[in-house]
């Protein structure tokens, strides 16, 4: 087995001062990678800033013999994902990796939540990853290669009691990577996602302190590594991983049912055939928008 390498490659992590991205940007670099280390370094809640955790891992990478810069911008804004990736173009020439790690969290019910809480979280996850990744893309595209990750969550997946703002965010990061991926095939730029399970300082209060030893950010790393890889040309996958257990993660849709279109379906029909509608055991996963649509005009049969 040859070790993946990142050689002549430059990274760019968000939120890589502390935990997750802290692991990324260690690894990729022990592998060769030139590595922008960006971080806010603020509170779990996104607030305050302080250079000292980015400089940390800079001066870690550096002393192992790699090769590495901060940057203390936030991914909050245009400007500054613009200035993120400024920094590695500034400093290392190019982009070819992305790493959309940065987050916060203000947990709080719906119903007591402050909307400016619902829209910080916004703001760094999505915007940030928007920001971020709209100013490396012409690079990517003009190179034709790139290699993008989001960091999304079981939160926004599947829900999470407390967890509206961010589940929102984290959900509509797949959204973001479905369309891109189509956008960046042409270009040799995938886009991938991963749904961590880790001990850091933002899940700490969450944690079972007895799989606490288990949750080891590395092992969230080695999955983000291989989505980064040179050689990986998948693109829209979601990877849950965490505590050694890895898996792709879908959204797919049922086989369906059709209804004679001479009528116009009636809401007591669908009541009748619901549980055929919701029938997932022939349920697939489709390529694109393009595909589901497909399928369902190939069901149909045109008048005349
Ligand atoms: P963490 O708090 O240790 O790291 C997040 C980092 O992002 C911090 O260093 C923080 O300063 C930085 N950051 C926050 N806002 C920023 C901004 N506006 N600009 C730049 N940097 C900013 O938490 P973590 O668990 O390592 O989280 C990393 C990512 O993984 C987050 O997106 C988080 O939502 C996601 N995630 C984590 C878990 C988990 O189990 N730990 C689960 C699902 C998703």
């Amino acid at each position: 087995m040859t070790n993946i390498r990142f050689d002549n490659k430059v990274a760019v992590i968000t939120g890589a001062g502390n935990g997750l991205g802290k692991s990324h940007a260690l690894f990729l670099a022990s592998r060769g990678a030139k590595v922008v280390v960006n971080d806010l370094g603020g509170t779990v809640a996104g607030t305050g800033g302080s250079r000292a955790v980015a400089d940390a891992v800079v001066e870690e990478i550096i002393a192992a013999g790699g090769e590495a810069v901060a940057n203390y911008d936030t991914v909050a804004t245009e400007e500054g994902g613009q200035r993120v990736i400024q920094t590695a173009l500034d400093t290392f020439g190019t982009v070819d990796i992305l790493i959309n790690n940065a987050g916060n969290v203000r947990d709080k019910s719906f119903a007591k939540m402050d909307l400016d809480d619902f829209r910080s979280l916004i703001d760094v996850h999505l915007m940030g990853a928007v920001y971020c990744t709209h100013a490396a893309w012409p690079i990517m595209r003009e190179k034709s290669f790139g290699r993008v990750v989001m960091t999304t969550s079981s939160a926004g997946l599947y829900g999470n009691h407390g967890h509206t703002n961010y589940g929102t965010a984290k959900m509509a990061l797949i959204g973001l990577m479905n369309s891109l991926k189509e956008e960046g095939r042409r270009y040799n730029i995938t886009v991938n996602a991963i749904a961590p399970i880790a001990l850091t300082r933002m899940s700490e209060p969450a944690t079972t302190p007895q799989y606490a030893p288990l949750m080891k950010p590395e092992f969230v790393t080695a999955a983000v590594a291989w989505l980064c890889a040179p050689d990986n040309t998948d693109s829209g996958h979601i990877i849950q991983a965490g505590a050694g257990y890895y898996a792709k993660i879908e959204v797919r849709e049922a086989a369906g049912v059709l209804f004679d279109t001479e009528t116009t379906p009636q809401p007591d029909q669908i009541r009748e055939r619901y549980t055929e509608i919701t029938d997932m055991g022939e349920a697939a996963p489709y390529e694109n928008a393009s595909a589901v649509i497909r399928k369902v005009f190939k069901m149909v049969k045109p008048k005349g």
